[in-house]
């Protein structure tokens, strides 16, 4: 060994010791902070699925690949990240000696080759990350960027230690080359021959060159091991496990998407008629009252921006970014990690846990961050402010679009919970509504007695569930259905496709109350459960004796749908549950509906959350449209997943939008855009939120928003009273 190299290797070994010990003191930390968080027994279950929903979603790319250029060159550099680990390992042998290799695989041409190609990719991939991110720096002029609110350093920090280190492998490899050492042949690793060329014959080169490939990986490894909280480098050993935990591996995407958990308390669902709010958790009023998953979530996020950039919130100018959500509460709980672990915290009375001995030795900060509230305006000193709460659609774009599988609505209507429950802090105007929903059995407090009102002048009958031997479907109608005017205009639409269609169906009429969504997500577990439990009771009753797959529902309301569907098995009710375009694209396609006069006049058609994103319902909707119009849909930019909404769920449709611009405006202005005159929906909600975008920008006459049923029935019998609008004719 001769004395560069005795220089080289105490170098490389003194900064990997460093580094080392920093890393496992990091990873002790957030292991620690991790499990401040409740027990989620549940995460545990299917081990087997999960492997292999996170190899796929890993080494895939599944989530990553939705965004083309980026996920392509995130993937190269990931793979680069792993194999080229060995490359850093291969460099502890070269300090020592610069002919030095790694054993065995080192001299295999197959491994030079593999890692040459590798480091080229990896290469073009970084190049293209850095050049996607300056492209979309917070402060480029114009524009929002998904970025803004990350910490751009972390980003470029790790950006460049990637391309410093793939630069100094081929470095180290160039000096072999030109000392005569290299063992590849030219066709195997042609670049490292290339700058082998234009390198001097310098015979410590390649120890020199490795040292400083350590010193560059051990740097970032302080580094980030100094920032527990640096996502975007955490990320790398985090979103194995994070994907691991999702709430539900078998589904294909948006794992955090349709149902929402039941309330826990210790890791086991809350029973209303035993919960005790002294003794058990009412939601989230503390960060560490979070599941260990959501701290694990937002220890993985990786600051990318991807669910900030397709926010309707934020993009419509609201103070609520889903990112900037996970990032307060990551930082939150960091900061607040050192008071808790030193026995800290409120118990559920709001008293101190610890003794004053105890917290003796925390500094200030710490001691500050454990007194700050979870929910408080910035002159409270709170985390998230109550204007982000409850800006939330629950629309599930961030779920969707976050390629570590963060559970951002989850989060949300955790800490909505103990607002609503313990607090019963939220906006005014809501309570209305539940009031409503506690007396009436529906958010608009009609009376019950006028629940099958819209079955009126229809030329056939409206069997009851009850009046009727048997029916195939039970036709859930929900409150919209029966109260509200517009949605009254669908619910015939469907009743007299069903009837046209032959499909024997039955209404519960009376027996119907409100499925409960309004009042789960605005965070009212308590009256949603009510609600729930009365109509589970008369579904069984309606479907008694029936095995599952027989115990058929048919919705026109998304959310309905969803709840019934997807929740209410939580309180022992299994159901079969379509919603309205899905039985009808099956009864079109079997020839029992027969479109026969096309609509025309251009149609696009606006996704609903609850039906799209939340239970990747996509294809029926397009399958009525296009065989009622007999042509094709004219599509808007933000269409299937990447849906914009409506601004009416997660119980907005009853909550004042006073911040930015309203989120229905929006979304109108994108449908008028694409110039057709029928902008079809397949959610009540939307049709009022989008019916009142486009009359409040004066378009009535031009533009109708109308049930995807009401188009069909338009097509299969022409001759049919419109009913739905008096407006612009749209038949041709
Ligand atoms: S659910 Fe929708 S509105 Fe809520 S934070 Fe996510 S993207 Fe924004
Ligand atoms: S998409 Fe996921 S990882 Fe990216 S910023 Fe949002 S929460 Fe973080």
């Amino acid at each position: 060994m001769g004395s560069v190299q005795i220089v080289t290797t105490i170098l490389a070994a003194g900064i990997t010791a460093v580094a080392v010990w920093l890393a496992v003191r990091a990873v002790m930390k957030m292991t620690a902070v991790i499990r401040l968080g409740q027990p989620a027994p549940e995460r545990f279950a299917d081990k087997g699925a999960r492997t292999r929903k996170m190899l796929v979603e890993t080494a895939g790319h599944t989530r990553m690949l939705k965004w083309g250029v980026v996920g392509a060159a995130h993937w190269f550099v990931m793979v680069g990240f792993i194999v080229l680990s060995l490359l850093v390992l291969e460099a502890y042998f070269e300090v020592v000696t610069p002919t030095g290799g790694l054993p065995i695989i080192g001299h295999w041409t197959v491994f030079g080759l593999a890692t040459e190609i590798i480091t080229v990719l990896g290469l073009v991939g970084i190049l293209v990350l850095m050049a996607i991110r300056l492209r979309n720096r917070p402060n480029r002029p114009g524009g929002r960027s998904r970025f803004t609110g990350s910490t751009m350093w972390q980003g470029y920090f790790v950006e460049w230690i990637v391309l410093l280190v793939l630069i100094f492998g081929l470095v180290i490899r160039g000096f072999k080359v030109a000392t005569d050492h290299f063992e590849y042949p030219v066709w195997a690793t042609p670049v490292s021959h290339a700058v082998g060329a234009i390198l001097p014959d310098w015979s410590d080169g390649a120890s020199v060159a490795a040292l400083i490939k350590i010193v560059i990986s051990m740097t970032w490894l302080i580094v980030i091991s100094l920032n527990v909280t640096m996502g975007v480098a955490w990320h790398r050993f985090l979103a194995f496990p994070n994907i691991f935990f999702k709430r539900d591996p078998e589904k294909p995407a948006g794992s955090g998407l349709g149902p929402l958990r039941p309330m826990t308390s210790e890791g086991k669902p809350l029973d209303f008629e035993e919960a005790d709010p002294e003794k058990d958790q009412f939601g989230v009023a503390q960060v560490e009252q979070f599941t260990w998953k959501g701290l694990l979530d937002f220890s993985t996020c990786t600051e990318c921006g991807r669910c900030q950039s397709q926010c309707p919130a934020w993009n419509t100018g609201k103070p609520l970014s889903p990112k900037l959500l996970v990032l307060s509460l990551r930082d939150h709980a960091y900061a607040k990690a050192p008071y808790l672990l030193a026995g800290g915290g409120k118990d559920l009375t709001g008293e101190e846990k610890a003794t004053q001995a105890q917290l003796a030795h925390l500094d200030v900060l710490s001691l500050a961050e454990g007194d700050k509230p979870l929910i408080g305006t910035a002159e409270e000193g709170g985390v998230i402010d109550p204007d982000v709460l409850w800006s939330c659609t629950t629309c599930g774009a961030c779920v969707e679009q976050c390629p570590v599988d963060i559970e951002h609505v989850d989060h949300i209507v955790d800490m909505r919970r103990y607002q609503v429950l313990i607090e019963s802090s939220f906006p005014s105007e809501a309570g209305v509504m539940l009031r409503n929903l506690e007396n009436k059995g529906n958010p608009w407090g009609a009376p019950q007695n006028t629940r099958e009102d819209w079955t009126k002048g229809l030329d056939f009958e409206v069997p009851r569930v009850g009046e009727v031997d048997d029916f195939e479907y039970l036709f859930w109608v929900g409150c919209a259905g029966a109260f509200e005017d517009r949605a009254k205009k669908t619910t015939r639409a469907v009743a007299t496709l069903l009837n046209e269609a032959g499909v024997s169906f039955a209404i519960l009429g009376e027996g119907e109350t409100c499925s409960g969504d309004p009042a789960r997500r605005i965070g009212n577990e308590f009256v949603f459960q009510m609600l729930a439990q009365q109509n589970v009771e008369t579904l069984n009753e309606a479907f008694e004796g029936r095995e599952k797959t027989k115990r058929k529902i048919v919705a026109t309301c998304p959310h309905c749908f969803n709840t019934l569907g997807n929740e209410y098995g939580q309180l022992g009710g299994e159901f079969e549950v379509v919603h309205h375009t899905q039985l009808l694209a099956h009864l079109v396609s079997t020839g029992k509906l027969t479109p026969v006069q096309p609509v025309d006049g251009g149609v696009t058609y606006h996704d609903p959350c609850y039906l799209g994103r939340h239970n990747r319902v996509f294809a029926a909707p397009r399958e009525v449209l296009g065989d009622s119009i007999q042509g094709e849909l004219t599509e808007m930019p933000r269409n299937s997943e990447r849906s914009f909404c409506c601004g009416a769920g997660g119980a907005r449709m009853w909550m004042e939008e006073k911040i930015g611009k309203r989120i229905n405006v929006d979304r109108v202005e994108e449908a008028m855009a694409t110039g057709a005159r029928t902008v079809a929906v397949g959610c009540p909600f939307c049709s009022t939120m989008l019916n009142d975008g486009v009359n409040g920008k004066g378009a009535g006459e031009q533009v109708e928003v109308v049930d995807v049923a009401s188009v069909l029935l338009r097509s299969v019998k022409p001759e049919q009273p419109r009913g739905d609008k008096e407006a612009t004719p749209v038949v041709g």
